[in-house]
């Protein structure tokens, strides 16, 4: 049971939406050191293109697929011009976005597009990817979660809405799909220093705060997601289904 081909991901292809940055690019970096072929997912060319390069440059082979994953006809089609050219083996629905403000003038419109970011796109690609696995009787899908599937903090409720949803949604997937050899599961990271983070980060205050309710007592850092994804990306999490795997230093375990 040691044995490393367990977590092998030779010959497995993977796509991860929003993966010209932070989490989504070092988990590609991650899932591509095990030997997967990577499909970065991004709105824009010119960012994928970017990673992409710093991809290759290690040895990991790539390919892009720009499409929105707010934009169900995109994700369709985006999806089928993967699929032509080989089978996604794993999903990683990565792609997300933050909006802070006090609740009770919090905009209709980032409420709106919280939703269809974070939640919404889950769907769309979870749901066109799906068909092909369940026609070939497996795959791996990895939700982004957050310690915000359970926590809430203040001015960003609608955001832990959208991940505490995700979190439902994955255990939801997991019961219809399991049956037709898909896994689903989700992974919840805590606090990690990413652009999504970058006014956090600058703010000695709530830095402070985060370093005295983490019991590891600092910030997370994206490569320490990689382990987890690996896991639920390869032969090593076989019978695990429907569960959320959270990377956060400690930070729900404690009060
Ligand atoms: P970043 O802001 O650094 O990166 C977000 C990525 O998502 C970018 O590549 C962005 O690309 C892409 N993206 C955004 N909107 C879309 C869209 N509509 N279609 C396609 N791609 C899109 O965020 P993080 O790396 O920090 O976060 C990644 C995920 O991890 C998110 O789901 C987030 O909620 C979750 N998470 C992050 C935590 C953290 O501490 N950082 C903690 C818990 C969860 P572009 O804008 O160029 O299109």
């Amino acid at each position: 049971m040691s044995d490393p081909v367990l977590f092998s991901l030779k010959g497995r292809r993977a796509l991860i939406t929003g993966a010209s940055r932070g989490i989504g690019f070092t988990l590609a970096q991650g899932l591509g050191s095990f030997g997967a072929e990577i499909i970065l997912n991004g709105r824009k060319a010119d960012a994928l293109d970017t990673a992409r390069a710093k991809l290759e440059q290690e040895g990991i082979a790539t390919r892009g697929a720009v499409f929105d994953v707010t934009d169900q006809d995109q994700v369709i089609a985006g999806i089928e011009a993967v699929e032509k050219e080989g089978p996604i083996d794993i999903l990683i629905n990565n792609a997300g976005i933050q909006f802070r403000a006090p609740l009770d003038q919090f905009p209709r419109n980032e409420w709106d597009r919280l939703i269809s970011t974070n939640l919404s796109s889950v769907f769309f690609v979870a749901q066109a990817v799906s068909r092909h696995m369940i026609a070939r009787n497996r795959g791996k899908i990895i939700n982004i979660c957050s310690v915000q599937s359970e926590l809430a903090r203040p001015g960003i409720a609608p955001y832990t809405a959208t991940k505490g949803a995700v979190k439902m949604l994955t255990k939801g997937m997991a019961t219809d799909w399991a049956r037709h050899g898909l896994q689903i599961n989700g992974l919840a990271p805590g606090y990690f220093e990413t652009e999504m983070n970058a006014a956090l980060v600058a703010d000695e205050k709530f830095s402070s705060w985060l370093c005295q309710r983490t019991p590891a007592a600092r910030w997370g850092k994206a490569e320490e997601l990689v382990g987890a994804a690996v896991f639920l990306s390869s032969d090593a999490s076989s019978f695990v289904n429907g569960h959320i795997l959270t990377v956060d230093g400690g930070l729900t375990a404690s009060v």
